[in-house]
This record gives structure tokens, sequence and C-alpha cells, in this order.
């Protein structure tokens, strides 16, 4: 599955993709029936000490050339010596780019040769890739030795060959089928016929297609055990409103994330702070620059849901992680509290809102968890708030439910 954001230029690798996200590549035809004709063979036993001897020069010297690669490849998997595979034409249809590089010239030279080579990333992406063909290319003698440096997470930044390293110890034999066309080839594979089909004892299972008329030519290599392409579903959290996607694992972390967030004020249980409090403040709901954190963090989680629950864009109240906000603050908040001493809401005033009536004190914002509304929460407060602040402002826009309220109360004028 290969995910592009309209928006940007990133591109989401699926796990089944790894080994390169690109899936068909082409070829000359010829390179194809070598390969076909080399998965016919049967396996031959790795060479394991040149391959061991390769490996160690490999990391010796940072780089292996393109003429030790085909060593490797070959030790790995005779058969393609047998065949006499062009490896290197193998690769570059494989799309992956040689880098030049020379010996340090003596200082009497004044010319030096000039090599195809690469590091050991893409070495072991190569193996990867190849493996996925079905051929004899296991890489976890190198993935073992690249691991170690890959593993610490404070490597935040990944190229793809990287990415392959990492996941091949989870995803070996998982991925998506990788496909090798011939140049005249034009991905229409429908009107082809299946020609032969193999499959390998590591269980990877290749068909070769041939078209009916022109003589273009698909090779194309299912994986032992591919996983099923994620079946999705939209779903819509009940309790805690969030959308995500079933069958997901990242979203499904996410939302289980995002909902154990989003209970403590839709579910709110009682707090052992706001019961002390309550004890031994007659104004325990009050909330202003002098309160304790933990207050204003209980502040700030409503504010967020209110913002949530309206589409604004940021919540209105200071965040308790910019303690010179808190202390510079002159909002008033309240945390509505209930019989069993739980918080199950809040609100907001906040003085001189309107530059024209710098005296007056405005109602910013008011949230109360859905399943305690319409039990009169607000209501038991509004006479206490009309003392406290006078003929207040009730800040634009007012939501329906708000407007409903201040007709009952006679107080529309408010929103004026
Ligand atoms: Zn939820």
């Amino acid at each position: 599955m290969r995910i592009l954001n309209r928006n940007s230029t990133f591109r989401m690798i699926d796990f089944q993709e790894f080994g390169g996200s690109q899936r068909t590549f082409i070829t000359e035809r010829q390179i194809i029936e070598q390969l076909w004709s080399a998965l016919k063979l049967p396996i031959r036993t790795s060479r394991q000490r040149p391959v061991l001897n390769l490996i160690a020069k490999l990391f010796r010297d940072g780089w292996m050339l393109s003429a030790d690669l085909e060593d490797l490849i070959y030790a790995l998997d005779p058969r393609l010596e047998e065949i006499n595979l062009d490896v290197s034409k193998l690769i570059a249809a494989l799309r992956f780019s040689w880098e030049k590089v020379c010996f340090r010239p003596r200082s009497i030279a004044t010319g030096v040769i000039e090599y195809n080579a690469l590091r050991p990333e893409p070495i072991a992406a190569v193996l990867i890739l190849l493996e996925q063909f079905g051929l004899q290319t296991p890489a976890y003698e190198l993935v073992n030795k690249l691991l170690p440096s890959l593993k610490p997470r404070r490597r935040k930044i990944l190229t793809v060959e990287e990415l392959d390293i990492l996941w091949y110890p989870r995803f070996r034999g998982r991925n998506s089928p990788v496909a090798l066309g011939s140049e005249n080839y034009d991905g229409d594979w429908i009107r082809m016929r299946e020609d032969e089909s193999l499959s390998t004892p590591a269980g990877y299972k290749a068909r070769l297609y041939r078209h009916k008329t022109d003589d273009s030519m698909l090779l194309d290599v299912s994986a032992p055990r591919p996983r099923k392409l994620m079946q999705t579903k939209k779903m819509i959290c009940t309790e805690c409103g969030l959308e995500w996607l079933k069958g997901d694992p990242e979203s499904s972390l996410l939302h289980r994330r995002e909902h154990k967030k989003r209970l403590i004020y839709l579910r709110p249980l009682p707090l052992s702070e706001m019961i002390a409090e309550m004890s031994i403040n007659e104004n325990s709901e009050l909330v202003t620059s002098a309160s304790p954190m933990w207050k204003h963090e209980q502040m700030h989680l409503r504010a967020v849901a209110f913002r949530r629950e309206m589409h604004f864009d940021f919540p209105q109240w200071v965040s308790p992680e910019n303690k010179a906000a808190v202390a510079k603050t002159k909002a008033h908040g309240y945390l509505f509290t209930n019989n069993e001493q739980v918080i199950v809401g809040a609100c907001s005033f906040q003085p001189g809102a309107r530059l024209a009536e710098p005296d007056r004190w405005a109602l910013d914002w008011v949230w109360i968890a859905p399943v305690y509304r319409g039990k009169g929460i607000l209501d038991d407060r509004w006479d206490k708030f009309k003392q406290q602040y006078g003929n207040f402002w009730v800040s634009h826009p007012v939501s329906e439910a708000m407007q409903s309220f201040l007709n009952r109360h006679g107080d529309l004028d408010m929103m004026k």
C-alpha cells in the first residue's frame, strides 16, 4: 500500500513494502529469463567462508565494490553464478544507485581508478530485496551487524535502507509481492497468461507471465506469509468521540491514548486534591493566578474539551506548562463540583474582554461533561455569578444551548 499525501511530499511506506517501496521493476528480458532459470534450479548450499570474508571486508572498508557484491551474491546463491547473472544490471534495475569511490592515491600518483560501490546499509537492502524475489540471499549476517546502531531511540531519522534493516527480523517473508517486468511490459498483466509457476523451498511463490502476442514478460513473486492488506473500518468512539481506523494498529494506539486522556474529563472520577480543597476552602471552585497547578490543569483540560466541541483554534485557558502565563492571568475559572465531589465541568470569566468596556467582565466559555448536562449545574451558580461579576457579557459565538439557557433566565441581553 502506497499512501501519498496530496498536501506534501510525505509518503507512507507500509511495512509490506519494506525492501523497496516501489514493487515493480523493469529490466532486460534476458535478466528475467536468467532469474527464472536460476529459480528453477535446485538450491545450492551457500559458500559460508567467502560470505563472511566479504562481510568482514565491507565493515573494515565501509564500502563494497560492485565486483565484491557480485561475489557475495554468487557465494550466497551459487545458482546465480551458474547462470552467469549480470548482478550489476540487476541492481541497476532494482534502482539502487552506486556511489563512486576510489582508493587513496599514493603520494606520487597523479590519477586514480573510480569504482562503483555501496555502503553496508544498501548492501543489506539489496540482499533483502533479492530474497523477496525468491533468491537465497539471507541478509541476517549483515542485519545483525547493523541493527545495534539502529536500535537506539535517539536515532530519529532513518534512510529507507535502514528501515529495511530495522524491519527485517519482524517482517521477513511477509512483504507484498515484488515484480520484475521486461522493458516492453506495459503494466497490463491481466492480458498476460501465467506460463509457469514454482514455489521456492523458503515458501516464496514465483509466477512467470508472458504476453499473448508480444514477447513482454513479467516475473511476480509473493512472500510465504504475506499479511493481508489491512482491512480498516472508520469508527467513532461513543465514549470519547474520537474517529479512528479499526484494524490499523497505529490508529488504535492513538485512540487508546487519547481515549484515556479524554475520559479524565468526560467520565470524571473524584479527585483527591479537590476533595481536600473542598474541606478547607469555602470558595473551592474558584481558580485564579494564585491557585495551585492541579487546578489549572483541570481548567485547561476542560478548555481543550470546549475548544474541541466548538471547533475553535485555541483552548481559552492558559497552559499549566507556561508558569509565567499562569502567574499573570487575570481570568477567573470555576471548577464545577457535584454532590459526589466530582468535577463535572468548568467555566471562565475574563475582565475587559471588549475594548470598549474595559471594566466589564465576560463569561468566556462554559463546558460541562455531556453526561452531566441538563442537571442544573450552571443554574445553581448563575445568581452567584451575577452578584460577583455584575452585568457580564457572554462571549460570542454563543451556542444554541447557551442561548436557550439565557432565554430561560431572562438574560438574553447579556449577549449584547
Ligand atoms: Zn474512545
